[in-house]
């Protein structure tokens, strides 16, 4: 890891600026809230980055036909925690037990390793990854890092 002093902020604009146009494409609107607006963590910026943006794409591309698309950063204690929820279909019982395995995917041109990436960046932070997903109230996943970057 390259751990740095990062601000929320920016990390998440930056990564939102990377999927605006496929949900605009997508019909999702996109929220953004960070509280407090100066939140700060230590963790490795790039690592970070391209576990947000999976769980994004992973979103967007869960709500045919248009939705919502919530990002949220707030601190929790001793850690920051990252919600992305969004107003899609949710994952089936049977689904939700394989969706971080290497390779497992539902889609026909999926490569299934998304949220395998996401569970490893955030392990390598000591770190978790939370999903809550009803059928009728879409997904949301959280992920929950200390923000002390102790031991990176
Ligand atoms: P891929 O996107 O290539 O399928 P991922 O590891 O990113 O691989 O996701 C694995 C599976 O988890 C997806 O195929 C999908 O079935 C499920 N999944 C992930 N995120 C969502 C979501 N937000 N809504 C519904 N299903 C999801
Ligand atoms: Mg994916």
């Amino acid at each position: 890891l390259r751990p740095d002093t990062l601000e929320v902020r920016r990390l998440v604009d930056h990564t939102v600026r990377l999927v605006e146009t496929d949900a605009a494409h997508a019909r999702v609107s996109i929220h953004v809230e960070v509280d407090p607006p100066d939140l700060r963590l230590v963790a490795d910026g790039d690592r970070l980055a391209q576990a947000l943006l999976n769980l994004y794409l992973n979103a967007i591309q869960a709500m045919e036909g248009g939705g919502n698309l919530s990002i949220r950063a707030f601190r929790d204690g001793q850690a920051v925690v990252f919600s992305v929820e969004d107003s899609g279909p949710g994952i089936p019982q049977e689904v939700l037990r394989r969706i971080f395995d290497p390779y497992f995917t539902t889609k026909p041109r999926g490569v299934g390793l998304g949220l395998a990436i996401v569970h490893r960046v955030v392990e390598a932070h000591h770190g978790e990854v939370i999903v809550e997903s009803g059928a009728a109230s879409g997904t949301r996943f959280q992920i929950r890092l200390p923000c002390n970057g102790k031991d990176l």
